[in-house]
């Protein structure tokens, strides 16, 4: 794949454009729509061009649910569980749709994209209007035009060519004025044996740098203060780009667009650089904060899991981080579980959490997902050992956290406004530079500021402060 061109042309954006247009001339078109997503930041950012596009079409968001004429559902197939409340969510709205039978149904993403799921949808779920999956996305205008004109179900899923595109220029709808999330590569090519993204998303393709580096640039200009980069393993950004740019070199140019801050996610261990560390630590903009997931403490169960590090380079590489820059926030992604794992496993990935000092941790039960090759391994662990073992990580983690926030009294950050507390009304929120969130006294007017605050106190995943 190396070298070949992958950007949807021009073209065809300009044709979705053209039928956009057309679909908002339409008469009896829908008049409001509403988008569930489920999953990761990608997936926020997937419903928010669906949104755009929407948008460009004439329909106009509405946050109930009942009463919209378009409900689309945004998949995720990640764990069992995410497919489980998507498809659950689907079949309850099927009961409204018997009140009103004008309100349509769209499904999408990860789930979507799965073998055999188009079928599925086609046999079980007679209700669904319209399906597609992760890699046809930008042709969702198409899409709806053929439901709206034809009134008959659409259900189309891309394979072979369409597969792994690279779509740009397709409207944005963000929901707030002062962040954005700013996609720099699709796709993934490291098969860990559990997961199941690389068969949903395809494989790994970076974003030409000129076109992130001007979107950055209007993204400024339209007075967003904070981006997020996102890919499944950012780290690897450029590699399919014939060296033309490295992550690292990407991060320099961005942090001289003046951008007045930068985060970035998911950071893959295998691939973070002494480079990438100090480029964080020298950049004006680059936030301290690193999303590494590092899924298990174990080294026998990294190698099973095809992670291509070992613990050792793991604390490593947290300890790099935090010469270079020791108010750096570190958080990670912990699977327990996982097949073949003794307690002895599970006791190394417990040290490992209290050795690394974690800001946070999201922690996962292992799903078996179809497909990939752990779901074919033998000793699956039973349901209520994964129960024990996540209980007791989740409670060690929360000692941790509680340990990291305390360490924060007494100190002077600079916080995002992003909204108001939900604990008081007097009260707003935001991030500090390491990614934690900080509430203190303000209101509507503080929101998109960057305040000075000082932190006074801590709660069980937050902070409290006093603007200086
Ligand atoms: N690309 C990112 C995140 C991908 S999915 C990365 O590599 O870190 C987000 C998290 O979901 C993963 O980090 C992993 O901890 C978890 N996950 C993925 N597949 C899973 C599975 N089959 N069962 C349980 N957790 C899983
Ligand atoms: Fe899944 Fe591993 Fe790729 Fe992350 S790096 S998306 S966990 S295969």
């Amino acid at each position: 794949m190396r070298g070949k061109d992958l950007r949807v042309p021009i073209e065809e954006i300009e044709r979705q454009r053209e039928i956009m247009r057309l679909v908002r001339e339409t008469d009896d078109r829908p008049q409001t729509y509403h988008i569930v997503t489920y999953g990761c930041q990608m997936n926020v950012q997937d419903s928010q061009k669906i949104a755009g596009m929407l948008e460009e079409m004439g329909l106009s968001y509405t946050d109930e649910r009942e009463s919209a004429d378009f409900v689309i559902f945004n998949t995720c197939c990640v764990r069992d569980n995410a497919e489980r409340r998507a498809l659950g969510n689907v079949t309850w709205l099927n009961e409204i749709k018997k009140k009103n039978p004008k309100l349509l149904i769209g499904v999408c993403g990860c789930m979507i994209q799965q073998p055999q799921m188009a079928d599925r949808i086609l046999r079980q779920y007679p209700f669904i209007d319209l399906a597609f999956g992760t890699q046809n996305l930008y042709r969702f205008p198409e899409l709806l035009r053929q439901l709206l004109s034809s009134r008959s179900r659409v259900v189309s899923v891309a394979q072979g060519d369409e597969f792994d595109s690279v779509p740009e220029g397709l409207p944005i709808r963000r929901v707030r004025h002062e962040q954005a999330f700013m996609t720099i590569m699709y796709g993934c090519n490291n098969f860990c044996t559990y997961c199941v993204v690389p068969l949903v998303r395809g494989r790994e393709r970076s974003r030409k740098a000129d076109m992130i580096l001007s979107e950055a640039q209007e993204l400024k200009n339209d007075g967003v203060r904070e981006v997020m980069l996102l890919g499944q393993n950012v780290n690897s950004y450029g590699k399919d780009l014939n060296g033309e740019m490295s992550f690292p070199s990407l991060l320099r140019a961005l942090d001289d667009t003046g951008i007045e801050r930068i985060r970035f996610m998911t950071s893959h261990p295998k691939d973070l650089s002494q480079e990438l560390i100090d480029v964080m630590a020298a950049g004006k903009h680059i936030m301290p904060h690193v999303h590494l997931p590092v899924q298990s403490g174990s080294d026998r169960i990294l190698t099973a899991m095809n992670r291509h590090y070992t613990r050792a380079q793991y604390m490593g590489i947290i300890a790099r981080l935090r010469t270079a820059m020791p108010e750096v926030g570190i958080s990670t992604d912990i699977i327990v579980g996982f097949p073949g794992e003794t307690d002895e496993d599970f006791e190394d990935t417990l040290s490992l959490v209290r050795e690394a000092r974690f800001d946070s941790a999201f922690t996962f039960v292992y799903s078996p997902r179809a497909g990939t090759k752990a779901a074919e391994m033998d000793c699956q662990i039973p349901p209520e050992i994964s129960k024990a073992r996540i209980e007791a990580l989740i409670a060690l983690q929360e000692e941790m956290t509680g340990r990291a926030l305390e360490s924060m009294i007494g100190k002077t950050v600079t916080v995002l406004v992003e909204g108001l507390s939900k604990r008081s009304e007097n009260q707003v929120m935001g991030k500090c530079e390491r990614g934690i969130t900080v509430h203190f006294d303000g209101g509507e007017s503080d929101m998109g500021s960057m305040i000075p605050v000082k932190i006074t106190a801590s709660r069980t995943n937050s902070l409290c402060g006093e603007r200086i």
